[in-house]
């Protein structure tokens, strides 16, 4: 069970002084999970967690300053002066019937009861600072050397505990370029609809975090694999079983984006994932499926907002060549602009080819850039001034007053005001 290596992990000073502390005071303490993982793998990691044979009670009397964390049995937070954060979790052990009724009590343990609840094997290593030797009970160290994602215990037990387990499985597998158990693909093949329990906020978190990674298309890949789309986005399966290619063009151009030349995030992400699916439908009708979609996947409302622009805007690239010059100046000037024509680009990879608006685009917005942006002559307070309530029209109106400024055609705020009470007054 345990093993001497010549791993040597590199602690932060906040972790070694922890766990020697609680050493000191005559309990185990151990680096656990991702951090251990991570240096065998000789990749960075995140953050750091210990486990403990002290008890929550006798964790606070040692270091006064402990928070609880959650309602989660016996886990503390640390806060160092510098910011520095550790979790720290008493050794925990699972009791009781498992099944969705009967929810697992849990209760104090020992090192070898809390292997048993870790999630895979290779998160299920503990570090022993003072002897630099590693706590494997479940294998983990050969499960990294075979490059495996294997569950601790049966994998139909442990995905019916939490099956948030079956992303997470997908999530590592993607990310450190792993094979899956085929006794774990076999069960989670049985067992997607169990996500159906899981709260569509832990789903979206672990769809994120597989989304922000370098590993993102093979983690849809195996999302697929497993069978899981219909649980994950129900939206995409709909319409992939009306037309195959909807797929087929989501995983290209996920592929297609130029992920040095842009900063994509998460909302950049997410835009080029549901573009092929709101392709779908028609065009007057993609506003309000988005955010249905969105809404369901619990997304919030700045990347809402930000996902929305980038699905709607993009095609109107391919109408660039008829649009008036106030418009394009307005629209290349946007603070996005670059990433919106990377979300059409990739779009336009993965269907006709047709990059020629894109392009021109590109171009009009390389001859604009240098032009400063002009201050618009009226601002929403004006129009509230003029008696206009806040509400959807307002940027409608802003922006058209913009375009006329631009184009020379209003010049003062005087006529700019006058012009909206012309056009618009019968709104008041
Ligand atoms: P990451 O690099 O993504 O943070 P990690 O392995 O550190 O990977 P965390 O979510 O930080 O993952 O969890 C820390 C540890 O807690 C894991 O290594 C694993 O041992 C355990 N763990 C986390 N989530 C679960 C779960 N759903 N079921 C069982 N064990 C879990
Ligand atoms: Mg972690």
């Amino acid at each position: 069970m345990w093993i001497r290596t010549d791993l040597a992990l590199v602690l932060p000073p906040e972790i070694r002084e922890t766990i020697l502390k609680l050493n000191s005071k005559g309990y185990e303490a151990y680096v656990v999970g991702g951090a251990v993982r991570d240096a065998f793998l000789q990749v960075p990691c995140g953050d750091f967690d210990i486990a403990t044979s002290a008890s929550f009670d006798e964790l606070a009397a040692v270091f006064p300053q402990l928070q609880k964390i959650g309602a989660a049995f016996g886990v503390g937070l640390l806060t160092f002066s510098s910011g520095f954060q550790i979790e720290i979790a008493t050794f925990r052990k699972e009791d009781g019937i498992l099944d969705h009724r009967h929810p697992a009590t849990v209760t104090h343990g020992t090192l070898q009861d809390d292997a048993g609840r870790r999630d895979f094997t290779i998160n299920a290593l503990y570090y022993d600072l003072k002897q630099g030797r590693v706590f494997d009970a479940h294998q983990g160290c050969v499960d990294l050397q075979k490059k495996i994602i294997r569950t601790v215990g049966d994998p139909r037990i442990r995905f019916k505990e939490d099956a948030l387990r079956l992303l997470r499985a997908v999530r590592f597998a993607a990310r450190f370029g792993f094979e899956l158990d085929p006794d774990l693909v076999h069960s989670a093949r049985e067992q997607g609809r169990l996500l159906k329990k899981i709260s569509q906020e832990r789903i979206r978190d672990e769809l994120g975090r597989m989304l922000i990674h370098g590993s993102r298309t093979r983690a849809l890949v195996l999302l697929d694999h497993l069978h899981l789309i219909p649980y994950v986005f129900p939206e995409i399966e709909n319409a992939r079983r009306e037309d195959r290619k909807v797929w087929e063009r989501t995983l290209r151009a996920i592929d297609a984006v130029r992920e040095s030349a842009h900063q994509f995030g998460f909302a950049e992400w997410v835009a080029v994932l549901l573009s092929p699916l709101i392709r779908t439908h028609p065009l007057e009708d993609r506003e309000r499926q988005l955010r249905i979609v969105l809404k369901h996947h619990k997304i919030p409302v700045e990347p809402t907002e930000r996902i929305v622009f980038y699905v709607l805007e993009s095609p109107k690239f391919r109408s660039v060549f008829g649009m008036r010059d106030a418009k394009i100046l307005r629209w290349v000037q946007h603070p996005h602009f670059l990433r919106l024509a990377e979300v059409h680009r990739v779009e336009a990879v993965a269907t006709d080819g047709n990059l020629a608006g894109y392009e021109f685009a590109l171009s009009l917005m390389h001859q604009f850039r240098n032009q400063p942006v002009v201050t618009p002559l009226l601002t929403g307070d004006d129009l509230i001034g003029l008696g206009f309530q806040p509400g959807p029209k307002f940027s409608a109106i802003l922006d058209e007053v913009h375009d006329l400024f631009l184009e020379k055609k209003l010049e003062t705020k005087e006529q700019a005001m006058s012009w909206v009470i012309d056009r618009w007054g019968e709104a008041l």
